[in-house]
């Protein structure tokens, strides 16, 4: 490392890199910084640089260019989920540390070659798992560690949005399922929240005639069984309202964040113990720059990041279990999980709301 910043390449400039990516930088300077952009669009190249004041600008021909030109140690990928894996793996075997958004990848095997090739290379390697930093999260990991709803017994979630019609969250060759893009935060939340890995798992994946739904599932309900007989049930859903909210309960309390996923408003807590609710507020913040912050600080000290590849692996496996179910209506065994380290309060960092800034060429996910 040449510096004690780390520099970033953030590699596609679609809608989450557009409002939420770049303008976390500008709350990760102590040790961040974007010094460059890698799109296909000429035209988001030059009015994002020009926004921002990046020197270095690349097209996806260029890519290995980017990765060796010495202007960046640090890749953030926030390309289309099918195209996770090439991106990281090329960055790594260039000695280029990689900050990957969710899902990690399609398939297990895209997510193992991407491990192999960090650890080859030893580079370090994150999935953007903006909720290992939040506080209304980390707090309820920590509630639930301290017995205060004594045994907790079930996760019940919902997680629905109105899908943009073409959008790739519909596409199969981009990786699009509802399960890849929403389901995994139920998943995620499910295993952080129990500290746990699933044993067995059952799904329904569901369509209407709605022609948004033709490649991919409308909604999936998922069955997840756990250690100490525990149950997680969730369902997500590209064809209803927006929903995101998750329930926990134990044999004395239960706890309920509704919303609970979202990066933009602000997060509900209530936690009911002996017939008693209370209620708590988490103004929105910046959930984008707490990643920068703690993976630069990760590449900086050495440090393993705890949203690693291993933890993006096992809610693919997760993924591709639940799809296997569905597809053959019965229920899979998962063997082997790997038992990682779990996030908590420890990992909370707060930083303020970024202004929207104005999108170019880019549409939300959602109608
Ligand atoms: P978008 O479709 O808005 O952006 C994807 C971008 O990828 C495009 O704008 C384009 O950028 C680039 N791209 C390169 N090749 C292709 C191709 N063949 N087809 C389409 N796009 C291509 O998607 P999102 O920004 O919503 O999602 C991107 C990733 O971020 C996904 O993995 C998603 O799961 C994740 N995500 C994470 C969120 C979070 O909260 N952590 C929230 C939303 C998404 P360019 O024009 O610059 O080349």
């Amino acid at each position: 490392m040449h510096t004690r910043t780390v520099r970033y390449a953030v590699v596609g400039l679609g809608h989450i890199a557009q409002v939420a990516v770049l303008p976390a930088f500008a709350h990760a300077g102590q040790n961040s910084q974007l010094t460059a952009l890698v799109s296909g669009n000429p035209t988001k190249l030059k009015q994002v640089s020009t926004r921002y004041g990046i020197p270095h600008v690349y097209s996806y021909r260029d890519y290995d260019r980017c990765l060796k030109d010495g202007h960046v140690d640090a890749v953030y990928i926030a390309l289309p989920n099918s195209m996770h894996c090439e991106y990281a793996v090329r960055a790594a075997r260039a000695g280029i540390h990689v900050l990957c958004e969710k899902p990690m990848a399609v398939t297990a095997a895209e997510c193992r070659q991407m491990i192999t090739a960090a650890t080859r290379a030893r580079v370090k390697l994150m999935v953007a798992y903006r909720l290992h930093f939040e506080e209304a999260n980390m707090t309820a990991v920590d509630l639930l560690r301290s017995n205060k709803l004594g045994d907790v017994r079930l996760f019940n979630s919902v997680f629905t949005m109105q899908v943009r019609p073409g959008n790739i969250r519909v596409k199969r060759q981009y990786g699009g399922g509802t399960l890849y893009d929403i389901g995994v935060y139920c998943i995620n939340a499910a295993r952080y929240l129990f500290g746990a890995e699933p044993v067995e798992v059952s799904a329904f994946a569901v369509s209407s005639a709605d022609r948004r739904f033709k490649e991919v599932d409308e909604m999936t309900g998922a069955l997840l069984r756990f250690p100490k007989n525990r149950l997680a049930s969730f369902v997500c859903s590209f064809g209803a309202t927006d929903v995101s909210a998750y329930e926990v309960v134990g044999t004395k309390g239960r706890l309920r964040l509704d919303p609970a996923y979202e990066y933009v408003g602000e997060l509900k807590q209530y936690v009911t113990i002996d017939g008693k609710t209370r209620e708590r507020s988490f103004p929105m913040r910046d959930q984008f720059a707490p990643e920068l912050l703690y993976f630069s600080e990760c590449i900086l000290t050495g440090q393993d990041p705890e949203p690693s590849g291993e933890e993006g692996l096992n809610d693919i496996r997760i993924i591709e279990a639940l799809y296997r179910s569905a597809d053959m209506g019965r229920p899979v065994a998962l063997k082997g999980l790997a038992t990682r380290p779990r996030p908590a309060s420890e990992q909370i960092v707060k930083r303020p709301p970024v202004k929207k800034p104005p999108l170019i060429h880019v549409q939300s996910p959602s109608l």
